[in-house]
This record gives structure tokens, C-alpha cells and sequence, in this order.
């Protein structure tokens, strides 16, 4: 009998976990992948499209491309999930597992910021960042604002990504001198983790007249005003709103009773949930690290140890470390990278590279080992 594997989220966790028990115990697998989009795209890409610099359809990566032993993806919209008999219903079928495993990531809310939808715009999803590709072009003038709206929120580092990107941006166009940029931040640095890291980043938005505003959410905004409503009760008028929307699970998890505040919570060791067989992994969970691929990659890389030992009669793994690199743009075509470590001491700690065009091969590279072991592209 094969093992029959079910993982919830073709993203950054179902892929990397899906190849890894492919390689290993491929044919002892009967893993069906399950996702109910035709294609997966890095976060960061998003900002590649918003700013024009590639086309959605250069990003995009088709799942049709997965062709890998004990693997058989299927696009279906997840409806149901029942983790206490591991069986997970979908728009198609019923799927039955021995091991489940959940990572159906982050979704948005963008109900939950008056005057968002209305009046602003999104960089977090695809879409989002398909439209503002159309909307930025128009900004010659005027104040921008790139704001969170609430916490969590997946990839600290992208907001000051998208504020510097965006001065580059107008820069180019010749307007930069007639736009101010401000960005919005619940932190009192950008990266908590790792002071380096804030101050390179604080040093650069001073460097290009980023003013920076700490410890502040964005709220509401008021689209007849065109102002943004910070949580002090603050205003700061806008012309274009470049926002991070509030996260929550998919509805799917929320229905399927696994949630404790908001997120799925599993033992940070060994990303089990309190469900006999139910894994989970990635920005679906409140395993404690910042939501982002890296650390969705390294807690897969953790389940797929786990599930191997299991069928292989193996030492199970070493605890989850809750450590990755995340790569920083800092525009000019260069990149830093910030190496954080999330459970190894008492608080998360952080190390920075400065930011060079070296670095920025490195994210280039990042991008296509995983194209290639996922996609075989
Ligand atoms: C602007 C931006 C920049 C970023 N930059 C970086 C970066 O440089 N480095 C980095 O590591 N991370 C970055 N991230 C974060 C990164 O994209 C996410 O943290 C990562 O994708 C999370 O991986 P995951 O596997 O947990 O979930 P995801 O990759 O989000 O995958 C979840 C999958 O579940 C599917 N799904 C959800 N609900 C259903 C359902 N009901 N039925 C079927 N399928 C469903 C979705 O379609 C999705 O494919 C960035 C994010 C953004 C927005």
C-alpha cells in the first residue's frame, strides 16, 4: 500500500514538501497536491509586476509543468477539510489521507479597512499588483502613501521594498521631484529582528526622502477626503495608497475548526497539529515565525524528514529552527539579505549583508533553483 498523502497549497510549503517526499519515497507515494489555481508565483514577483519591470505572464509558473514520481496535482477549490478523519473535500472530489498536510497560506481582507477598496490599492495579491500596474503610470503627483493596515502581515521587509521601488520608479519617470513617499509601519524599525537591517533601511529612505512613520497602522480611508486614518487618530492626505490589506486564514480553515486566534497552532517542533496525522506549515500557522516563503520552505523541509522516518523507520528530524534569508531590494538594481533566526535564542535575532548587485543574483538564483526542483523548468 502506498502512503497516501494529502497536502492542502501548491505554495511555497506544499511544493517544497511535495518534491522532497517525490525524491525520497516517490515510489511509495500517492501524493496528490491540491491547489485551486493553474499556476504559483513568487511574493516578490508581485513587486516585479506593480513596477512594470515583468509581465504577469513572465512570472507565472503552471503547475501543469509538476511531473514527479508519487505526485499528481490537481487544480480544485478546497471546500471542506475534516481533520479528525483526515478527509478534505473539494469542488471535484473527496480525498482520503494518511498523512494531511495544510498550507494553504495567507488570504486578505480587505473588507476590514474602510475605504480600501474604494479608495486605494493592494500590492499583496496578484491581482492587486496586475491592477496598480495600470495605476501607478498615472502618478505623476502628489503624496503616496504605502501602508500596513494590520499585523501580521507576510514579508516585513516587501513595504520598504515597495517604497523604495516606487522612488526608483518616479525617478525614472522624471516626476520623483513632484511625489512624496511615506510609508506606514507597525514597528519601531522595519525589521525588528535585526537592527542592521533597519538602519541600511532607514539610512536609504533618508537618502531618497522616504519619510518613515513608526509604530502606526493605517485604519480607514477616506476616499471623498482622499486622507488615511491612522490607529492615533492621525490623518495624512494621499493621492495614490499603496496597501498592505489585513491577513487572515482561507475560509476553508476557518470552517474546518483548527483555528486558536485566527491561525492554525501547531507544536513549533515538528509543525504537528493537535490532529493525529494533520501537519501544518507556512502562513496558515502561528508557529511563531514571520510569514514568508523561507520559513513556509524550512518548516516542509522539517514535515517531509518527519513523514520519511516514519515510513522508513528513521530517527525522526531535528526540531523546526525557524531560521531563513530573506532578500531585500533596496533599488538601484541592488539587493541586501537579512538571515533570521527565530527560535535559537530568546528573541529573534538577525544578520545583514549590504545591499550589491551580487546579492541581487543571488535572489535571481533563489528564484530559479526553485523553479527548476519544483517545475523542472
Ligand atoms: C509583495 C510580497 C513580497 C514577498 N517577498 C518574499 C520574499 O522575498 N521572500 C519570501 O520568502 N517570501 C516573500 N513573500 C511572502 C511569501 O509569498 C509567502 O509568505 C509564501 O508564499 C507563503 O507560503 P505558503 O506555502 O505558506 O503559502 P502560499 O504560498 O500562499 O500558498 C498557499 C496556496 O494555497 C492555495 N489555496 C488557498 N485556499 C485554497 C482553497 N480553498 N482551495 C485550494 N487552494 C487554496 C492558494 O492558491 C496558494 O497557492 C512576499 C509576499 C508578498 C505579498
Amino acid at each position: 500500500m502506498k502512503l497516501r498523502v494529502v497536502v492542502l497549497g501548491a505554495g511555497f510549503g506544499g511544493l517544497e514538501l511535495s518534491a522532497i517526499l517525490s525524491e525520497t519515497i516517490g515510489d511509495n507515494l500517492d501524493l496528490a497536491l491540491i491547489d485551486k489555481n493553474d499556476s504559483f508565483f513568487f511574493g516578490f514577483s508581485k513587486l516585479d509586476v506593480m513596477f512594470g519591470r515583468k509581465t504577469p505572464d513572465a512570472v507565472r509558473l503552471a503547475y501543469r509543468n509538476i511531473v514527479k514520481p508519487g505526485v499528481r496535482f490537481r487544480q480544485e477549490a478546497i471546500t471542506a477539510i475534516d481533520p479528525e478523519t483526515r478527509r478534505v473535500t473539494t469542488d471535484r472530489g473527496i480525498y482520503e489521507a494518511d498523512v494531511l498536510v495544510i498550507a494553504l497560506g495567507a488570504d486578505y481582507d480587505l473588507n476590514a479597512t474602510p475605504g480600501l477598496i474604494e479608495g486605494g490599492n493592494e500590492f499583496y495579491s496578484f491581482a492587486g499588483a496586475e491592477r496598480l500596474r495600470e495605476v501607478i503610470p498615472t502618478f505623476s503627483k502628489g503624496h503616496a502613501i504605502v501602508g500596513v493596515t494590520s499585523t501580521p502581515f507576510k514579508c516585513p521587509p516587501a513595504p520598504s521594498e515597495a517604497a523604495l521601488l516606487l522612488h526608483d520608479y518616479l525617478t525614472t519617470r522624471g516626476v520623483r521631484a513632484d511625489c512624496e513617499i511615506s510609508l506606514v509601519m507597525p514597528f519601531g524599525i522595519p525589521i525588528p529582528p535585526s537592527p542592521a537591517t533597519s538602519k541600511a533601511l532607514i539610512a536609504a529612505f533618508a537618502e531618497r526622502g522616504i519619510t518613515f512613520v513608526p509604530n502606526r497602522l493605517v485604519r480607514a480611508l477616506d476616499p471623498a477626503r482622499r486622507v488615511a486614518i491612522l490607529d492615533d487618530k492621525s490623518e495624512m492626505p494621499y493621492d495614490l495608497f499603496l496597501g498592505i490589506p489585513k491577513h487572515r486564514v482561507p475560509d476553508v480553515v476557518a470552517a474546518s475548526g483548527m483555528t486558536e486566534d485566527g491561525w492554525i497552532p501547531v507544536d513549533r517542533k515538528n509543525l504537528r497539529t493537535r490532529f493525529p496525522g494533520v501537519y501544518a506549515i507556512g502562513d496558515v500557522t502561528s508557529v511563531g515565525t514571520a510569514k514568508a516563503g523561507v520559513f513556509s520552505e524550512g518548516a516542509a523541509r522539517v514535515v517531509a524528514a518527519s513523514i520519511i522516518a516514519d515510513v522508513q523507520g528513521g530517527e525522526q528530524p531535528s526540531a523546526y529552527n525557524g531560521a531563513g534569508s530573506c532578500y531585500v531590494e533596496f533599488g538601484a538594481d541592488r539587493v541586501g539579505r537579512v538571515d533570521v533566526d527565530f527560535f535559537s535564542g530568546p528573541s529573534p535575532t538577525g544578520s545583514f549583508f549590504e545591499p550589491s548587485v551580487a546579492l541581487a543574483g543571488e535572489k535571481q538564483q533563489f528564484g530559479s533553483s526553485r523553479r527548476a526542483r519544483w517545475f523542472g523548468l
